[in-house]
């Protein structure tokens, strides 16, 4: 990428340190849509109307685009994908967040989507992990020391967030539908139970939930404790019925965007890291 002019079109502040990343990598690095950002000296802000056809590479939110509009934290004006722009990024390499959205606004746009990667996934776990624990502790109020937890799925964020409660003394129980998986959970040196068999749930003081499936329902959550906190991490529309909860007084927390919130110079090196690697793997290391 030594040779290439980067342009990052709108985002948050994860794109601020994948940019401050990608310098000394590439030859020129330019922001669009940031304008209120500050203490930025070595990037260059711009406008995409004067960037659109100069840059090499562009790399747009992970979230991706809503429409026409790019999400743009730090801008004072709506940024939207023109007709002319949209023309002139066909020849450019673009790396985008679900990039469906961006794909349809034109089939002529080369796009890879950098949120669908393994890698990408694995490595948000970790910060996803730690902002889960910071949620919990900015939102109960005893220690993490001694608490009675569940996690619920033992995927990629589940398997470390478990290890990192289990790490501080807490009393953590883990939920799977894998026999193998009860069985590693075992040996992190948690209590293993099956998912579809959540035995007791009442002795939770916080449940985290990391399945992307409504099972946390009026069913379930008659069983807990009033007094327990959920802390809800699966992506739209999650795993529990909020509406029950708020009803029966269960606090509940979706707690969604955690890299971005409670990591963004974490994520952004994530971010700079993975489209590293697959321009590496689809250009080749000299390119
Ligand atoms: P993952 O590795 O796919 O883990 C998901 C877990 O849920 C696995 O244990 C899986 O079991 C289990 N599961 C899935 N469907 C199930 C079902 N129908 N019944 C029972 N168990 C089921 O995903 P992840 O990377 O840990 O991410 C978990 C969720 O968090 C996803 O929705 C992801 O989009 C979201 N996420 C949130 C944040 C945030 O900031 N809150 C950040 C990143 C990702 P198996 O292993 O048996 O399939």
């Amino acid at each position: 990428m030594e040779k290439k002019t980067v342009v990052f079109v709108g985002g948050d502040k994860r794109q601020i340190y994948a940019a401050e990343a990608l310098l000394g990598k590439c030859a020129e690095i330019y922001l669009v849509g940031f304008e209120k950002a500050e203490n930025i000296h070595k990037l260059h802000k711009t406008t995409l109307s004067h960037i659109a056809d100069k840059g090499d590479i562009y790399i747009f939110p992970v979230s991706g685009v809503k429409g026409r509009k790019v999400p743009a934290e730090y801008s004072y004006e709506e940024l939207k994908l023109s007709d002319e722009d949209l023309s002139k990024l066909k020849h450019k390499t673009i790396f985008c967040g679900k990039a469906d959205t961006l794909q349809s606004l034109s089939g002529e746009l080369r796009i890879f989507d950098y949120l669908s990667r393994e890698d990408f996934a694995v490595a948000n776990a970790l910060p996803t992990a730690e902002g889960a624990v910071q949620i919990a502790m900015e939102n109960y109020e005893g220690t993490i020391f001694g608490l009675t937890c569940l996690v619920m799925g033992y995927g990629r964020i589940g398997k470390i967030l478990s290890k990192m409660l289990k790490s501080l003394n807490a009393k953590v129980t883990v939920s799977a539908r894998r026999k193998d998986h009860l069985r590693y959970i075992e040996t992190d040196g948690n209590t293993p139970v099956l998912t579809e068999k959540i035995l007791y749930p009442e002795q939770y003081d916080i449940i985290f939930n990391t399945i992307p499936k409504m099972l946390i329902d009026s069913k379930m959550l008659l069983k807990l404790n009033k007094n327990a906190l959920i802390i809800d991490l699966a992506s739209a529309p999650g795993g529990v019925d909020f509406s029950v909860a708020s009803t029966l007084g269960i606090r509940t927390i979706r707690a969604l965007s955690l890299p971005g919130r409670c990591s963004p110079k974490s994520a952004g090196d994530i971010i700079s890291k993975t489209i590293l690697d697959i321009y590496k793997e689809e250009y080749g290391v000299k390119s």
